[in-house]
């Protein structure tokens, strides 16, 4: 089968002809029908530091999708040839602490697909039948491969109360974006998208954003104009240190603040000044809470939220190098990947 491929320990992914997955006892098999491009997918293309520290080649990439069950393994029940589903990317251990209390996205073996184990980018992909979600009802699989990042925004924004909230999104990247789009459904008083790239605050608008601030050096000042004031709640989506930072100092006291970007410098914060002393909340977000947040999102999916806008580009599997060049320029949404070459951008 094709697949894309970090073939060695170095830049770039190749396009080449692989042997097809079979099923262990208790995963399936999928045939892909789409699969999006996520950040971390541009980090093991580029090879940084982390992905050079954790990745060990020859992987299949990829890891966001919707495909149908094509061939179940040994103990595999509850689910049918044919099925279209999405996938809960995180494979976890089932038997550490955190996951014996339940708290599954932190799970210390924590296995990612197309990280730790052969993803897909691929036309064919085993995961674990446990890992399977139903697409939403009518939702197409380009879209429905888009329900795993919009989880990610589900989770940050489920912290805490944002009906009439006045709400500024810090970076809108696509999971940013969804974030607009949630905190727009939830009734936000207002919310304000910040963001120094005029392509993705377009995007955010549609989503749903009341005000649009371009990033730059007057980056507090500019957010308070737009949000007529202190800020009730910050999702802070893009890791960047002088964003974090705005976030803590704009945010009212006794508020809160999700917390999902990773930057690659760490930040500093006056944590006694503009957290305990305002009595902050901070919530740290990783991955999707298994598996209320994948009930929250076919919630949103299900009629609330339109997340079609979210996705801007199609690519065959073999225009993978385009894919890639076009998220480094910051001219898209989320872009997707099409095995059967059903591309045209
Ligand atoms: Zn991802
Ligand atoms: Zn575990």
């Amino acid at each position: 089968m094709h697949a894309v491929i970090k073939s060695t320990p170095g830049p770039g992914f190749i396009v080449a002809d692989v042997a097809e997955p079979t099923p262990a006892p208790g995963e399936v098999v999928l045939e892909v029908e789409a699969a999006s491009v996520c950040g971390t997918d541009v980090h093991l293309y580029d090879w940084n530091r982390w992905a050079a520290e954790r990745v060990h080649p020859p992987r299949v990439v990829g890891h966001e999708m919707c495909g149908r069950v094509a061939a179940l393994g040994p103990d595999v029940d509850g689910v049918q040839i044919g099925d279209r589903v999405a996938v809960e990317t995180h494979l976890v251990c089932g038997h550490c602490p955190e996951c014996l209390r339940g708290d599954f996205h932190v799970c210390a073996n924590t296995r990612i697909l197309g990280v730790d184990v052969d993803g897909a980018f691929a036309e064919y992909v085993a995961v674990p039948r446990r890992n399977l979600w139903p697409v939403v009802p009518g939702l197409a699989p380009e879209l429905a491969a888009l329900m795993e990042p919009f989880g990610n925004a589900v989770h940050a924004c489920s912290a805490g109360r944002l009906r009439g909230q006045v709400v500024a999104v810090f970076g809108c990247g696509p999971i940013g974006c969804a974030a607009v789009a949630i905190a727009r459904a939830e009734n936000a008083a207002r919310v304000v998208a910040v963001d120094p790239n005029r392509y993705r605050l377009e995007l955010a608008e549609r989503m749903g954003a009341d005000a649009l601030v371009a990033a730059g050096d007057d980056l507090e000042p500019a957010v308070t104009r737009a949000a007529g004031g202190p800020l009730d709640c910050a999702l802070e989506m893009s890791g960047a240190p002088p964003a974090v930072v705005a976030s803590v100092r704009l945010v009212r006291p006794g508020g809160w603040i999700s917390v999902l970007g990773i930057g690659d410098a760490a930040t500093t914060l006056d944590v006694g000044r503009d957290v305990v002393m305002k009595g902050l909340t901070l919530f740290g977000v990783v991955g999707r809470r298994m598996f209320s947040t994948w009930e929250q999102t076919t919630a949103y999916l299900s009629g609330p939220i339109d997340p079609a806008p979210l996705l801007t580009h199609r690519f065959a599997l073999d225009e993978v190098d385009g894919a890639m060049e076009l998220i480094k320029s910051g001219r898209c949404g989320k872009v997707v990947l099409l095995p059967d070459g059903r591309a045209g951008h």
